[in-house]
């Protein structure tokens, strides 16, 4: 079993996420893309962000008819704040045996030495790195492979040393921010989310 994950706030989800997911799904054949809502985000805490409740939902709802993407409440479930390195901790004792797999972007791996216990992070799951837009890849935290396209890419069979693995042609230049912003100013932001996640944030007026 080989499963991605992506872990987010998704406030709301976007097609820079779904982009990123179907990239890392296609490149390393996954069985599964485990996008995990975060319950509130350790690196936003000065953000407001609407409800975790109505988050899962958008991201549920992103993800329905996507063969292999699924919607965790791993981290919604535990009512408060999850570090990257427990829910993966959780992951891997129901799956000791598969291939994890993180997902996160240049912006977020610019900032990864932050993270809790980020070692470990690296030491439970292959990371990989996604180009985002505006972010470069940085280099020096640990050993990478830059992949093409289309490339075969072999995992290594254990987690003894880090292994990232950087994406250079994901090109999504959307982010959650700059939709929040538009639907405050009263904007179309449709094109930049899936046609049903739009709805339920028209329905539900969450950002205006
Ligand atoms: P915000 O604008 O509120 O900070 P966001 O757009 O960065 O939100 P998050 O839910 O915080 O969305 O992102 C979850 C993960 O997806 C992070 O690892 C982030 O780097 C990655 N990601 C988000 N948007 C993109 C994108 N456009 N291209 C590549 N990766 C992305």
């Amino acid at each position: 079993m080989r499963i991605a994950v992506l872990g987010g706030t998704f406030d709301p989800i976007h097609n820079g996420h779904i982009a990123a997911a179907r990239s890392v799904s296609t490149t390393f054949k996954t069985d599964e893309v485990h996008f995990v809502p975060a319950y509130s985000a350790p690196h936003k805490q000065s953000q407001e962000s609407v409800s975790a409740f109505h988050r899962f939902a958008m991201v549920a709802l992103a993800v329905s008819n996507v063969e292999g993407f699924r919607v965790s409440s791993i981290e919604v479930d535990a009512l408060e704040k999850r570090y990257t390195v427990e829910t993966l901790t959780q992951m891997r004792s129901r799956m000791p045996d598969g291939d994890l797999l993180f997902i996160l972007g240049t912006d977020m791996y610019l900032e990864f030495e932050t993270w809790k216990d980020y070692r470990i992070v690296m030491s439970l799951a292959h990371l990989v790195v996604v180009h985002r837009p505006g972010f470069s890849f940085r280099e020096d935290l640990a050993p990478y492979c830059v992949l093409k396209k289309g490339q075969d890419v072999t995992l290594p069979a254990k987690q003894a040393t880090p292994s990232v693995f950087y994406l250079p042609f994901v090109e999504q230049p959307v982010s959650s921010t700059a939709i929040r912003e538009a639907c405050r100013r009263g904007e179309d932001a449709s094109a930049a989310v899936p046609p049903a996640v739009w709805s339920y944030i028209s329905k539900h007026k969450l950002y205006s």
